[in-house]
């Protein structure tokens, strides 16, 4: 059973390659499963048991579940996760030619470990912005070039005597610009770039309006392990929280009483404030919809219970003392409870005694982590999501070793043991 949720969990993070990608899959869950696709542009009828999704940007996606009663009586139970990944994006105009090498230019989003990008089989995904033939605003269609396309390999150690005393330092600027082929003379321009996605897309080259270029790992997730224990991956932060939720919501009950609310966030890893970030009007917007009115909604948001599920760090044998005592999380040992008296992490509220008790409840083991004092501490959806709505609710997350390394490693049993939580918080 968990090996089977596990390996669920390898194919969302092998199709989830960029935020939208990972959007697409959870739309593809959603649809199976019946739910329909609402516009956030048209009036919305909502019966009781109403399965819905709406998707903004292409990459965030909120789901929900009509209840039978009330959501002013009976507060929403909600679950958050996002869909982004730190990486490196390729540069609008990034192509560009240097000592007999097509390379191409590339930002960092969010906060990658950088040197864990190097010498990898690295491929190209993202989407195009087809034009519209009517002039209205341009279609998005993804792709994924899948195959090895570009390296950024690391300097010789010859050329590099100090890199196993010293780390490997890295020019954001200068040293990450993939190779991506040997001068053959002709131009090397994104022009170049844009027919080969128009290939892929079966379009114009001339249809593409715009597009956005993202450089991904092409290594698939694996089990490891003598005895299959773990299994690593890119984008286990946070494609691991967003594969959880998403599936306790849909193994949850489909005549609730309270109104189950499913939100996979884009931007978590440049701080939210985004179109459709966590700190955008998405989420509030949504549930007023769901309320009926603005008093409806005021009344719902004061009996919500949400929980914020992102990654954490598990304990690393080989560095257990970045860890505070007896708050060391290890893998297979169920989700963790994140805590933290600055509130980086939800820690005041009734939400971490909530489920706390949901998990006793259901038999589900609940491992806790506080960070350090003398480190600083990451930070979720979770207290952006409970400061603005004024909603309860608690902070856990898968543990994980190397979080934001191009391949993270997790635990076998843990999906399933989150997936039971949050599907038991679902009702
Ligand atoms: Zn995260």
């Amino acid at each position: 059973m968990s090996a089977d949720h596990t390996m669920r969990l390898m194919d969302f993070l092998d199709k989830g390659v960029t935020a939208s990608h990972a959007a697409a899959e959870a739309v593809a869950m959603l649809e199976e499963k019946g739910f329909k696709r609402y516009s956030e542009r048209k009036g919305w009828v909502l019966p009781t048991g109403a399965a819905g999704y709406v998707v903004r940007d292409d990459s965030s996606v909120i789901a929900f579940r009509m209840g039978r009663r009330s959501p002013a009586d009976t507060g929403f139970r909600i679950v958050g996760a996002h869909t982004d990944v730190p990486g490196l994006r390729v540069k609008p105009f990034g192509a560009y030619k240097k000592e007999g090498y097509k390379l191409l230019g590339v930002e960092i989003y969010g906060g990658p470990i950088l040197a864990s990008w190097m010498d990898r089989d690295l491929t190209l995904a993202g989407r195009a912005f087809i034009k519209s033939s009517d002039g209205s605003a341009p279609q998005t269609r993804l792709f994924n070039f899948e195959k090895p396309l570009c390296r950024i390999p690391q300097v010789a150690i010859h050329l590099n005597r100090s890199v196993n005393d010293d780390g490997l330092k890295l020019n954001k600027q200068t040293h990450l610009p993939p190779l991506c082929g040997i001068d053959d003379g002709a131009p090397f321009e994104m022009d170049g770039i844009r027919e080969r996605i128009a290939v892929l897309l079966d379009c114009e080259p001339g249809d593409i309006v715009d597009f956005r270029l993202e450089v991904v790992d092409t290594q698939k997730a694996a089990l490891c392990g003598f005895d299959g224990d773990f299994y690593s991956s890119g984008r286990i932060d946070n494609l691991g929280g967003s594969f959880t939720s998403l599936q306790a919501f849909l193994t949850a009950s489909e005549t609730p009483e309270e109104t189950q609310v499913l939100a996979l966030f884009d931007s978590e890893e440049i701080g939210s404030a985004t179109l459709n970030g966590a700190a955008s009007n998405f989420l509030d917007s949504i549930l007023e919809r769901l309320s009926g009115n603005r008093e409806n909604f005021l009344r719902a948001l004061a009996g919500s219970l949400m929980i914020s599920n992102d990654g954490a760090h598990a304990v690393h044998p080989n560095y257990a003392e970045l860890h505070e005592p007896k708050h060391k999380p290890v893998l297979n040992g169920g989700p963790v409870l994140k805590m933290n008296s600055n509130e980086r992490y939800i820690t005041q509220s009734a939400g971490a005694p909530y489920f706390i008790n949901l998990c006793a409840q259901h038999n589900v083991p609940l491992q806790r982590i506080v960070v350090r004092s003398d480190l600083p501490c990451g930070s979720t959806i979770g207290p952006i999501i409970s400061s603005r709505l004024g909603v309860m609710g608690a902070d856990i997350g898968l543990p994980m070793l190397s979080m934001h390394s191009i391949r993270e490693t997790g635990g076998v049993k843990d999906a399933e043991l989150m997936i039971k939580a949050l599907a038991a918080h679902f009702g």
